[in-house]
């Protein structure tokens, strides 16, 4: 069984999501059912940021939920047959009244703390999955969608948690073979901890919550899926002649995502290291 971790950009636009959707049926034409692990679409994390830093400072910011509403429903509009669409707009409107409520909260405080600020940007994640796992779900059968706050336990270092590897191991495997077999969506980025309040790996932390799934279930593979050709030589928006390499260690690929190379985020070389299992690049467009 593979992991499969699409990008921001992969889940950023309705021709993305085709792309992946296509992606995904030949995986699964092919092989077992794989877990797919996503992220926001592009851009909803930084929104989500500027709307809880506004909020704290009263300002503002029905347009903005305007925007994250427009991205999700469009997407909907766009991909799902009209009698799917109804129980996708409610559950995705649950969500951004619950945003609002949140930052309504934090504008009447005038406070942002880490604990809330993680919590809103829980959203990004918690929309996108459940919008693409029911796109999936026309198109490719059963899916289950997967909140990864009830799967990876963690400190509670907002912003960037510490992953507990025992109990969130064991999370993982129970949820797995509770439904084997079945296309299983997860939301990337996101966990909880012991009081069961959200947490966040890291800028970039989706391709982590891919390792950690991987690890734990021992994975062929993970494959993130992202906007380039593998690790490059250098950011290929900064070098015009950088080029993929065909081949890293764990060492050498951590080494570089640790000196900036955003493809991959740095922890996420640690479990899958320890387990051997293998990170492949891929380019989705
Ligand atoms: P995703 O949203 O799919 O997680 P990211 O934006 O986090 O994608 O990472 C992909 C981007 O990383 C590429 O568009 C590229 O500009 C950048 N990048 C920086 N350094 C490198 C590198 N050494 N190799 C490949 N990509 C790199
Ligand atoms: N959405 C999160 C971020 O933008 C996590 C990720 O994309 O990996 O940092
Ligand atoms: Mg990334």
């Amino acid at each position: 069984m593979k992991v499969l971790k699409f990008g921001g950009t992969s889940v950023g636009s309705v021709d993305s999501i085709r792309t992946l959707i296509e992606i995904l049926k030949q995986e699964k034409s092919e092989r077992q059912s794989p877990i797919v692990v996503l992220s926001a679409m592009s851009g909803v994390t930084n929104l989500l940021i500027s709307m809880a830093d506004r909020a704290a400072k009263g300002e503002e910011v029905s347009t903005f939920l305007k925007e994250l509403e427009n991205r999700h429903f469009d997407v909907v509009k766009a991909l799902l047959d009209v009698p799917r669409q109804n129980p996708v707009f409610t559950k995705l409107k649950l969500y951004f009244n619950q945003l609002e409520d949140l930052l309504q909260g934090i504008s009447s405080l005038q406070e942002l703390t880490p604990k809330t600020r993680d919590l809103v940007l829980s959203f990004g994640e918690r929309c996108s999955t459940f919008m693409v796992s029911k796109i999936a779900e026309q198109h490719l059968g059963e899916a289950i969608y997967a909140d990864a706050a009830d799967l990876i336990k963690t400190d509670s270092t907002y912003g960037q948690a510490r992953v507990q590897t025992e109990i969130t191991d064991l999370l993982i495997r129970g949820f797995y073979e509770e439904n084997i077999g079945k296309l299983i969506f997860v939301t990337g980025f996101i966990a909880s901890n012991d009081e069961g309040k959200i947490t966040t790996l890291g800028r970039g932390g989706s391709d982590y919550t891919a390792a950690i799934i991987g690890s734990a279930l021992n994975a062929e593979e993970i494959e993130i899926w992202t906007d380039v050709n593998g690790m490059m030589t250098a950011d290929p928006r900064m070098v015009k002649k950088a080029f993929p390499l065909k081949e890293l260690s764990y060492t050498e690929a951590m080494e570089l995502s640790y000196f900036g190379a955003k493809v991959i985020y740095p922890p996420t070389m640690i479990p899958a290291f320890l387990k051997r299992i293998p990170i492949v690049i891929r380019n989705t467009f």
